[in-house]
């Protein structure tokens, strides 16, 4: 890439100038854990995934976080020769795509969350989202923590890393020591804040003392943490600074500990919510800053950039999602971007059930050495049914491949679910994948036939050689009294705005669906994830005056429509149990704030024109309320498989028409992409 001024992200694709290095551009793959560390073969894989985003145009990227020791808790560690023979696979495959392509690896010691009972913190303070008390470091285990860090960026350092990141937030190890809620220590490591930060800076100016000048140390920092207590500015500042001094060549602005009760990844944050923030604290230093979260496309990074807000911009999922994004930016082809949604499903929800992580709109990441679309040795004419997800997935790859594909959909636009989805407040980002799959529909000359309900008897005197199924779902209909009664609405119904919803509504069906309904019809004025201040209002974040973490002694403010809503569940389990793990808890407290009551264990009676006769442990009771919107799931819609069933036509079945019980687009897109890589 060269270095003139790109006449469209003329920031983005400046090169930054470390002192001993250069960085190509401003591009960052933020740290990801991947969970390939541990699993046979997987640097082999890890080196793959990497040296694909190194070919997609990025200037510098940040590993998983690997532990300093076994108290880390991070599974992998970096301590000895070893570790270090079995990382340089990752570093020589990146270097080898490009030499001026820096692969820095995150330091990571989890501290209190670490899941071992051998587990450390400055006191013996239990996180909130782990059932394990951390063993209090006595001064010898402090300075072994220290000399355990300094020995990680050391053989780090033999690993071929051009830098290391020390993750100094999150509620990991470095950050305990920074607040008093988790460090009540009265030594030189606790009390006022120049004792608190005492160990993170130790850490850094051991590490500057040991890998010498020409290695890359950034400092990853909880500019706001978000906790009640936490961080006041002035010590986020004041850190910062000493950090600094303490050899840091780059500052990373992080915004949470996971346990905050602010979602700020989600796809109901906006873009770059809090790139602000790091614009303040850049102005206080003078090496570089990285500002990162919900930054997904690259006229999001150039704004922020061009706007003074940071030096470099760092995008961890939307890297997943399509590992050329740079690329793609800098030839003018953002159209051809497969952005990330922000959902969390296939990356951080994986990796936090300990699974190998993904991602939804694209299967192929973190399994770049298994699933792969090489061209067709012979092309078929293939006839995709339907234009949702599955069916979206399945032509784009097989059309990649060299196939003919012609792709049919009885609706006048693509997407199936996904149109409904996108209407839903929080879930605007699902318009970027419809984005990207008309796009695709184009790149690969897929011939579509929208407004066409093909049956089999045309499918096969058309002459295709294999017909892929991708027709869907139908909602469920459950068997119930007075379920034909005018009450009684179907969400599709309720979404697409068919029908009028009164002013007291019961949900019937807690799934994702359930949820995402009750949002959509609590919701009143702008969304939060496309306002900055409506977000900051909802989830009480001051990002003005900055009070300690962000939000001590802010209360939220919900503007919400004039209704009472029942969010009903047969189960006995909390309701929302079974969402995201990541993001299950802010669609949870998005709809507690409207008022919307979640309910369970309910064994529902009727319906009539009284409103909705429920059970609850026996007792009936009515729901006096105007309108039942039914959510309760779906069945797959498998009509034209039956009907191609005896014609001797090959056929796929993929999506909800394959399987609708527990179906979602990770799902759909996932089973869709593999089966056309093979077809
Ligand atoms: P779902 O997750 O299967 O939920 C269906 C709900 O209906 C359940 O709460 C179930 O709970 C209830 N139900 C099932 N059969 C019923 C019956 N005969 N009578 C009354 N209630 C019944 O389905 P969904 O909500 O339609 O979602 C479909 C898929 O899309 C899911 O996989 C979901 O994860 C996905 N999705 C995900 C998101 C997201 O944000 N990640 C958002 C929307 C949709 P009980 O049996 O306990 O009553
Ligand atoms: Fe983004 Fe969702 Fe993919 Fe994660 S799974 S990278 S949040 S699109």
């Amino acid at each position: 890439m060269t270095t003139q001024p790109h006449s469209k992200y003329p920031h983005l694709f400046t090169p930054l100038d470390l002192g001993f290095t250069q960085l190509k551009n401003r591009a960052l793959m933020g740290s990801m854990h991947t969970g390939l560390e541990e699993v046979e073969g997987g640097f082999e894989r890890l080196a793959a995934y990497f040296s694909e985003r190194a070919q997609g145009g990025v200037g510098m990227m940040i590993t998983g976080g690997i532990s300093p020791n076994e108290e880390g808790g991070m599974g992998s560690e970096m301590s000895t020769p070893e570790h270090a023979a079995d990382h340089r696979q990752i570093t020589e495959a990146v270097h080898g795509v490009d030499p001026d392509i820096k692969i820095c690896m995150q330091i990571l010691h989890a501290g209190p969350l670490a899941e071992t009972p051998k587990l450390v913190g400055p006191s013996a303070v239990r996180s909130r989202l782990s059932p394990l008390v951390p063993n209090e470091l006595d001064e010898a285990g402090v300075q072994k923590q220290i000399n355990d860090h300094v020995q990680c960026a050391k053989m780090a350092k033999l690993a071929g890393y051009d830098g290391v990141e020390i993750i100094g937030s999150a509620g990991y190890l470095l950050s305990t020591f920074l607040v008093e809620k988790t460090n009540q220590r009265e030594d030189q490591w606790g009390g006022t804040f120049e004792n608190r930060m005492r160990f993170p800076l130790e850490i850094m100016r051991r590490c500057r003392a040991e890998v010498g000048e020409n290695f890359i140390l950034i400092f990853r920092i909880a500019a706001m943490d978000m906790l009640q207590g936490g961080m006041a500015w002035d010590e986020v500042v004041l850190l910062a600074k000493e950090m600094e001094k303490a050899g840091a060549t780059i500052i990373s602005t992080h915004f949470t500990w996971h346990e905050s009760a602010v979602p700020t990844i989600a796809t109901m944050v906006p873009r770059a919510a809090f790139s602000g923030v790091t614009g303040r604290l850049r102005k206080e230093l003078s090496i570089p800053c990285i500002t990162s979260n919900r930054i997904n496309m690259p006229d999001v990074a150039e704004t922020v950039l061009a706007d003074g807000e940071a030096d470099i911009v760092s995008m961890a999922r939307p890297m997943l999602a399509d590992a050329e994004l740079v690329k793609k930016a800098f030839e003018g082809r953002e159209d051809e971007i497969n952005t990330c949604i922000g959902c969390n499903q296939a990356c951080l929800d994986h990796g936090f059930e300990g699974k190998e992580i993904s991602c939804l709109v694209n299967p192929r990441a973190c399994h770049e050495t298994m699933l792969n679309y090489e061209l067709s040795q012979e092309p078929k004419k293939i006839a995709v049914v339907g234009a949702g997800p599955a069916g979206l997935a399945y032509a784009t790859v097989a059309a990649e491949r060299g196939h003919s594909v012609t792709l049919y959909d009885s609706a006048s636009e693509i997407g199936g679910q996904f149109n409904l989805a996108k209407q839903v407040p929080g879930k605007e980002e699902f318009y970027e994948t419809l984005r990207y799959y008309r796009r695709m529909l184009d790149v690969h000359h897929v011939d579509l036939r929208l407004n066409t309900r093909i049956n089999a008897e045309d499918l096969v005197s058309a002459g295709y050689e294999h017909v892929v199924v991708a027709t869907g779902i139908t909602p469920r209909v459950p068997e119930l009294e007075g379920i034909d009664h005018p009450k009684a609405v179907s969400y599709v119904d309720v979404i697409r705005g068919n029908v009028e919803v009164g002013k007291r509504v019961a949900v019937m069906g807690a799934g994702g669906i359930g949820f995402d309904v009750s949002e959509l019809i609590m919701h009143k004025g702008v969304s939060a994830a496309t306002d900055k201040q409506v977000f900051a209002r909802e989830w009480g974040v001051d990002f003005v005056n900055h009070p300690r973490g962000g939000v001590t002694g802010v209360v939220p403010q919900v503007e919400a429509a004039d209704r009472q809503v029942f969010l009903l569940q047969r189960k006995s389990t909390p309701v929302g149990r079974g969402l995201g793990k990541t993001t299950g808890w802010t669609h949870r407290m998005s709809l507690a704030k409207r008022g919307v009551q979640m309910m369970n264990g309910i064994e529902y009676r009727k319906i009539d024109d009284k409103g909705l006769h429920i059970s609850i442990e026996g007792q009936p009771q009515v729901l006096e309320v105007d309108t039942v919107i039914i959510c309760a799931g779906q069945t797959p819609a498998r009509g034209l498989y039956d009907e191609l069933a005896n014609t001797g036509i090959a056929i796929s079945l993929v999506g909800g028409a394959y399987k609708a019980a527990e179906l979602d687009a990770k799902a759909a897109i996932n089973q869709a992409s593999y089966l056309a890589a093979a077809v």
